[in-house]
């Protein structure tokens, strides 16, 4: 997947549903680039699309959509814990990261932290399907 594509899928998780013309004004991209990465994202079952209609997250996006913004905050939160980051350039700068890390590492972070259920910003952090750790 590339990295056009994850910003999609978290694009479109912030909203329920946007056009393809609205997708590529967000993320001042044209049209027909964002156009091929909604066709990746619905070959890999991704998104739900009929032309000229808003494009939808499928079940299977959304926990694609919940694990990289679990993967990005806890980073984020790394970051601030260990280098006194500021919150603010750590969140930005986590948005770069696609699943770079596996959903183990990304655990233990939350582990390590206590669960936190948001990052300093107010995001919320979820546990997906296959992303989650148990409080113990
Ligand atoms: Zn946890
Ligand atoms: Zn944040």
């Amino acid at each position: 997947m590339l990295d056009l594509d994850y910003k999609v899928l978290k694009v479109l998780h912030r909203s329920n549903a946007m056009k393809v013309g609205e997708i590529a004004r967000k993320l001042g991209i044209p049209h027909s680039t964002v156009g091929s990465s909604i066709k990746r994202l619905e070959d890999g079952g991704n998104v739900i699309y009929e032309r000229y209609r808003p494009v939808f997250l499928s079940n299977k996006g959304k926990e694609l959509a919940i694990e990289l913004v679990r993967h990005a905050r806890l980073l984020e939160i790394l970051l601030i814990n260990e280098f006194n980051m500021n919150p603010k350039v750590a969140h930005s700068e986590c948005e770069k990261f696609n699943l770079l890390f596996s959903c183990d590492v990304i655990n233990k972070i939350c582990e390590k932290y206590g669960h936190p259920i948001e990052c300093p910003c107010g995001d919320t952090i979820l546990n997906s399907v296959k992303c989650y750790c148990k409080k113990e």
